[in-house]
């Protein structure tokens, strides 16, 4: 399966994902314009749509692609969401036929309270949950919910290309070093973030063996992030610290 971002709107990517036969799925169109430019410069197909959440930045497309494709659209049950042709839900299995896909849904409640994600084929399409060296804000959940999402996401094998719905690394990776100066892998990852910046490059998809050791939404364990924590004045648990890594990560303006 080939794995392609979509540059959109502000700093969106939809991701677009193909066989070789050119049956394409998309996930989260927030605009259908570059969906549509993408599959004719590609000569693809449309087969299904994916979406993980109801901001509009992420299902806006989906009326006009609707208007040309006759696709199936998998969403979380949220009436939030009006245009949906399949609601899954934790567990659920999505089986697509073109292309032939496989993705099991993960609940992640914390950005919104129905949010999900697709894991399969060796991808995580996770939508504003987990971003590069950063997560998504909690409009809707509480920490000790987005925490206990993100830790599902982590426990998926190393190798999965994470496909994050937008280009936030480079101040995500500003951030997490003020919270881990002294993370080796994280200073290297942001040094290649900015170099593909500059060049305008995507940063994405990375591994998730690289989010575990950079990301310090998913390091709450680190040694450095503890003793972040403790000058913050937190002695808590994880959930503590992961709250209080968000809480800052709110206000953070580098
Ligand atoms: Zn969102």
């Amino acid at each position: 399966m080939h794995v392609v971002p979509l540059p959109a709107l502000a700093d969106n990517y939809i991701w677009l994902l193909h066989d070789d036969s050119g049956h394409a799925v998309v996930v989260d169109p927030g605009d259908a314009f570059p969906v549509e430019t993408a599959l004719k410069a590609r000569g693809l197909v449309l087969g299904a749509i994916l979406l993980t959440h109801h901001h509009h930045d992420h299902i806006g497309g989906v009326d006009g692609l609707l208007s040309h494709h006759d696709v199936p659209v998998y969403a979380p049950r949220d009436e939030r969401i009006g245009r949906a042709t399949h609601r899954v839900d934790d567990g659920d299995i999505v089986t697509l036929d073109a292309p032939a896909a496989r993705f099991e849904v993960i609940a992640v409640p914390g950005h919104t309270t129905s949010h999900i994600a697709y894991a399969g084929e060796g991808v995580l399409l996770c939508g504003d949950t987990l971003f590069s060296m950063g997560c998504g804000r909690l409009f809707e959940g509480t920490p000790a919910q987005m925490l206990s999402s993100l830790d599902r996401l982590a426990a998926l094998p190393g190798n999965t290309l994470v496909c994050c719905a937008h280009e936030y690394t480079a101040a995500n990776g500003r951030f997490a070093q003020t919270i881990e100066p002294s993370n080796r892998a994280l200073a290297t990852r942001q040094h290649e973030v900015s170099a593909l910046r500059a060049h305008n490059r995507p940063t994405l998809p990375v591994s998730l063996a690289t989010e575990q050791a950079t990301n310090p939404f998913l390091r709450t364990d680190s040694e450095e992030v503890i003793a972040w924590s403790r000058r913050q004045g937190i002695d808590g648990d994880r959930v503590a610290r992961f709250a209080a890594l968000r809480a800052n990560k709110d206000v953070f303006t580098g």
